[in-house]
């Protein structure tokens, strides 16, 4: 049977190059690490630590068994859905699954296998947002988040934006101007944010039912997952002039974000498809 790809494929160039197979390696190196792990379960009964309990071989079998098989029918429907964006019945969580349990295992794997941290933080970031994508339900304006880090301020203004990003006077030396026309034409909240703490502040104010952040990939990984359950569609900024100073925010992709969640758009892939059909 031919399987198509996922409508909600995201370009890899939007994730500095960032691609699923490097998560998807990773994940499945975690699954068959912990598959192994399990095997102690099976190996159990023919060993000296049974201590001659005569049910506990059928159990530790049946223990060891299960959870191969859970783990693996979990891996494969994650990469079946990653892949194709097709949901199959009973992976409603799926992003639960991944944030909460392979992605800290695969940060582990990969530090221990040395592939470079940002590299597996992009291919995360940019799994995470098509899962997002395909579980979204449009929104009202008032209900999407845009959170921007404070470097995106030119450095050498003097205002002061913590306390609300209106005192921005649109001068132009930076984006922020045109963050807040961004925000008026949608009519969407926006917040800058100075860490992760005033991040998380934020939100638990501003009571968003989805985010669109702006950040480096260390803050966005860790932003999707403090955030989690709340829907975080992470865009990586530029930074020509190093980590946190005069940093860019890629300004059309955000936007087709916000289309996204306002249901004003489709994914450009499922759009085409649509179109073709
Ligand atoms: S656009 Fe706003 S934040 Fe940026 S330099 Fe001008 S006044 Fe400052």
């Amino acid at each position: 049977m031919f399987l198509r790809k996922s409508p909600y494929s995201l370009p890899p160039e939007q994730y500095g190059g960032g691609r699923k197979r490097i998560f998807i390696g990773l994940m499945l190196a975690s699954c068959a690490l912990l598959c192994l792990g399990l095997c102690f379960f099976l190996i159990l009964p023919w060993s000296d630590l049974r201590g001659g309990l005569r049910w506990l071989p059928p159990l530790s079998m049946a223990m060891g068994g299960l959870g191969i098989a859970v783990l693996a029918w979990l891996c494969l429907s994650l990469v079946f859905h990653i892949y194709t964006g097709i949901l199959l019945p009973g992976m409603g969580g799926v992003r639960h699954v991944i944030i909460r349990l392979f992605f800290p295992l695969m940060e582990l794997l990969a530090k221990a296998v040395g592939i470079d941290r940002d590299k597996v933080r992009r291919s995360f970031i940019k799994v995470n947002n098509e899962l997002v994508l395909a579980a979204r339900r449009p929104v009202a304006p008032r209900d999407v988040l845009l959170l921007l880090p404070h470097c995106v301020q030119n450095s050498g203004c003097p205002r002061r934006l913590r306390h609300g990003a209106d005192s921005c006077a649109r001068c132009g030396k930076c984006q922020v101007g045109e963050l807040l026309n961004l925000r008026d034409r949608y009519g969407i909240q926006f917040a800058i944010a100075t860490g992760g703490t005033i991040a998380h502040r934020i939100v638990i104010q501003t009571r968003p039912r989805c985010i669109l952040a702006v950040a480096c990939e260390r803050d966005l990984t860790s932003g999707i997952q403090d955030s989690y359950p709340l829907p975080v569609f992470g865009v990586l900024n530029q930074r020509p002039c190093g980590p946190c100073l005069d940093t860019i925010a890629p300004l059309p992709a955000l936007e087709e974000g916000i289309r996204l969640f306002l249901g004003l758009a489709e994914p450009a892939a499922k759009a085409e498809r649509g179109g073709r059909a």
